[in-house]
């Protein structure tokens, strides 16, 4: 028995009012597309992305970075969810006993206990598909918008997805639709028009469909949990300029007649970020950490200490979630260097690049940098519970 998953892309997402398709936008430094083709790594025997044309090829890059475990490939996206789901469907050969889970690539919160939950509904019924019941009460409307009749609170459930078949009873009702031209709005839908019964498990309240720009500040502070627990810190340096030495700043070397001078290699946009994340953790400074009369940090990387100074936020129980650099320097223009900087803070930091920000001003030939006689930097993170 293999497990085969149609994960839906296709959706135009003008609700969203994005300029990209709202599976491609990032949730907390990874795309809704990615959060949901990752939720079934550990079921998944091979998937079809089911996608329109033209976003194959940055939905490809997405999965290359995610080094998936299962084969998937693309089917295209048809002018309906039902059209969308058939495309996905007939791009694979399953055997009868096999499951078929057809995923929203918009539910990207979906978690494994809920997939889980819908894969043994099908082993023992057949068919499984996630509800939560209804909590408020819903009326039936005519199109004048008077109230036809009050269903039953008790009986109605809200419908989600992964919708979960065993394919030989999907494939038989798809078919059918198709010749019949019936349309339904999710998949559950074919298989009980031809008097299947459907199985309803247990849906998550989390699991919501990202359809409007409010579902995406939903589903962040979901993933992000209780906004009490982020700390916020920020960090403030100044380093002289001379001649004869580097300038170093995020972990990157920055061609320039005149360096920086310290005890360490003077980044001072990393001791900036790392005595951010040490006060938005109240664990002091890098003077106290890493005192600059200790022979074990003369001349050393700021890259290491920035590596240390994560492990000691670590063990304090703390993760950065992003930060904010500005480095203050009348020259060099800094501007070119800006992406290399974020990257490397970011590798360091093991945070998507998005996270770290990095940006460089002058002071108008004002004050201490203004005179080129030192850079200064000022950091803001936030972290955390990890
Ligand atoms: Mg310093």
């Amino acid at each position: 028995m293999k497990i085969y998953v149609i994960m839906l892309a296709g959706g135009k997402g003008s609700r969203m009012n994005a300029s990209v398709n709202k599976v491609l936008i990032p949730v907390c430094g990874k795309t809704v597309i990615a959060r949901s083709i990752e939720a079934f790594v550990p079921f998944a025997d091979e998937m079809i992305i089911v996608s329109r044309h033209e976003e194959q090829e940055t939905i490809r890059r997405e999965m290359s970075a995610l080094s998936l475990p299962f084969q998937w490939r693309f089917a295209s996206a048809g002018d309906t969810r039902q059209a969308s789901m058939m495309n996905g469907l007939f791009a694979l050969s399953p055997s009868d006993e096999d499951i078929v889970l057809i995923h929203d690539a918009a539910r990207c919160m979906v978690d494994h206990g809920l997939i889980r939950r819908v894969i043994d509904s099908v082993k023992e019924y057949g068919t499984g598909i996630p509800g939560i019941r209804a909590t408020s009460t819903y009326k039936i409307c005519d199109p004048r918008g008077c109230v036809v009749s009050t269903p039953d609170r008790s009986a109605l459930y809200e419908i989600q997805t992964p919708q979960g078949f065993r394919a030989g009873m999907l494939i038989p009702a798809v078919l059918k639709a198709m010749n019949e031209k019936v349309e339904y709005t999710d998949d559950a839908g074919i298989v009980e028009h031809y008097g299947a019964d459907v199985r309803v498990t247990e849906g998550s309240s989390s699991n919501i469909k990202l359809t409007t720009p409010e579902d995406i500040q939903r589903a962040l502070s979901i993933l992000e949990g209780d906004n009490s627990f982020m700390r916020v810190g920020m960090g403030y340096d100044v380093h002289r300029l001379i001649e004869g030495r580097k300038m170093i700043l995020c972990g990157i070397e920055i061609p320039y007649e005149f360096g920086l001078l310290g005890h360490s290699d003077a980044d001072v946009a990393l001791h900036a970020l790392m005595d951010a994340m040490l006060g938005a953790c109240a664990l002091g400074d890098i003077g106290k950490h890493f005192p600059d009369k200790d022979e074990r940090y003369r001349g050393i990387s700021s890259v290491v200490l920035l590596e240390q100074t994560k492990k000691i936020i670590g063990n304090a129980g703390y993760a950065v979630s992003n930060a904010d650099i500005t480095i203050v320097a009348q020259k060099p223009k800094l501007l070119q260097y800006i992406p290399d900087m974020a990257a490397k803070v970011a590798s360091v930091l093991e945070l998507p690049v998005n996270c770290i920000s990095v940006k460089a001003t002058t002071t108008e030939m004002l004050g201490f940098e203004g005179r080129k006689e030192g850079v200064s930097a000022y950091a803001v993170c936030t972290v955390v519970e990890r």
